[in-house]
């Protein structure tokens, strides 16, 4: 079997959510692991809502290696068909590649490999879990709370560090050791109705909302920095020659002289509270002076930012609506002072270019906050064998994304050998 047609095969099940058909990659998987004679199931908490898992090796240690099926819908005008799994030019083409069925291929392909030419001294377990895309509730956040000790394990290398950059001329890998929370208020503003043509008798509440939401646009997020976070900043601001001491007073001049402005842009991100207003709904009819306007707001915070910190944080800018907040998940970090990363990233450092490893924390959310809810340190790795450029970091959730094979090759040797050396072989 080479990696690429797994690829390609898992490409061509089209398990989009919503509303997913994960349990065809499940089925699939479990066709493949039956052959090699590796220790699988299939779990299906809601009709085509299917989760795999595999194991293989008997010990003390445990890693668990995590990816998930399902990918996010398409839309138009890719340059090539999305479910097609094309092997053209050193590339797999199609939904997925990227997020997150490359590192699926990559870690089954490790996972058989290692079936075959390893007796491993502890346990590795594969996850290819149903529903990431929507909040792992029929995947990770599910088997967690239903049958975890299928989960467990000492540690977790799952999808969510950034992709490889050049960074002062080198080129740089990360592993995500954390991930912002998300806080998701809802924003009402109330008003009186009356006759379009006579305003004057009313009280507007898309207008009211209208300043509610310049008063977002101005909010000044306090600077935030986490260890990790500080870590990186300070490696970026060495490589790029801009060796200052970082502190919470000149990073955003750091950040401000980048010139790869979508590195800046993440930095900005996981730096400091976000704010964006995404949705709003106000009024009925044209000629009805609305009474009521809600706004949905996407907030992503740091450590520290609960729910208390978010509404006094917002009551400094905005005023006259309500606030309701209607999601809430916490920030969620694993520890890189532990033998297991220092592993991580000694053996990363083997297989990439100017051996060159940093952490990153991610601005959104993967399935990792389950496992890290239960006390599960988890690692995010994007390793690749090529610098993604803007139009292929892009395509993640966007248009024509493929991805090279060596970047597969790559990945999936990076994963047997950590196997290998966690748990023994
Ligand atoms: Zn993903």
């Amino acid at each position: 079997m080479k990696i690429e047609s797994l690829l390609s095969d898992l490409i061509q099940i089209q398990s989009v959510n919503p509303p997913g058909g994960e349990a065809e990659v499940a089925k699939y998987l479990k066709r493949l692991f039956d052959e090699y004679q590796i220790a699988n199931e299939l779990i299906e908490p809601s009709p085509g809502r299917g989760s795999f898992l595999a194991h293989l090796g008997e010990g003390e240690r445990s890693l668990l290696y995590l990816s998930h099926t399902d990918v996010v819908p398409v839309s138009e005008g890719w340059s090539f068909a999305p479910f097609s799994g094309e092997i053209k030019d050193g590339f797999v083409h199609g939904r997925g590649a990227l997020d997150c069925k490359g590192l699926v291929a990559a870690q089954a392909y490790a996972v058989i490999q290692l079936a075959t030419t390893a007796k491993l001294k502890g346990r590795l377990i594969f996850a290819a879990t149903a529903g990431e895309e929507t909040g792992g509730v029929v995947g990770v956040k599910w088997l967690v709370e239903n049958c975890k000790d299928k989960l467990v394990a000492d540690f977790t290398i799952t999808e969510g560090g950034w992709n490889p950059m050049r960074i002062g001329g080198k080129v740089c890998n990360f592993v995500q050791t954390g991930e912002k929370g998300i806080i998701r208020p809802k924003l009402r503003a109330r008003g009186v109705s009356c006759h379009g043509s006579v305003p004057m008798f009313g009280d507007n509440a898309v207008a009211k909302m209208a300043d509610v939401v310049k008063g977002l646009a101005e909010y000044q997020p306090q600077m935030v920095l986490t260890p990790e976070v500080r870590q990186l900043i300070q490696a970026v601001a060495k490589l790029e020659g801009l060796g200052n001491e970082i502190n919470n007073n000149n990073t955003d001049q750091v950040i401000q002289r980048l010139g790869d402005r979508v590195l800046a842009g993440y930095l900005t991100a996981i730096t400091r509270m976000t704010v964006s207003p995404n949705v709003i709904h106000g009024g009925v009819k044209v000629n009805i002076v609305p009474d009521s306007c809600e706004t949905d707001v996407d907030i992503r915070v740091l450590p520290g930012q609960d729910k208390e910190y978010v509404v006094k944080e917002l009551e400094q800018v905005i005023s006259s609506v309500e606030i309701e907040i209607t999601q809430y998940n916490t920030p969620t970090f694993s520890s890189t002072d532990n033998e297991f990363y220092r592993l991580v990233l000694n053996t990363m450092k083997e297989y990439v270019d100017d051996n060159i490893v940093l952490p990153c924390v991610s601005s959104g959310g993967t399935d990792s906050r389950h496992l890290r809810a239960i006390g599960i340190p988890c690692y995010g790795i994007g390793m690749m064998a090529l610098n993604l450029d803007d139009k292929m970091r892009q395509s993640i959730h966007g248009k024509d994304e493929k991805i090279d094979i060596d970047s597969l090759r790559l990945k999936s040797e990076f994963l047997m050998q950590l196997a290998r050396r966690y748990l023994g072989a």
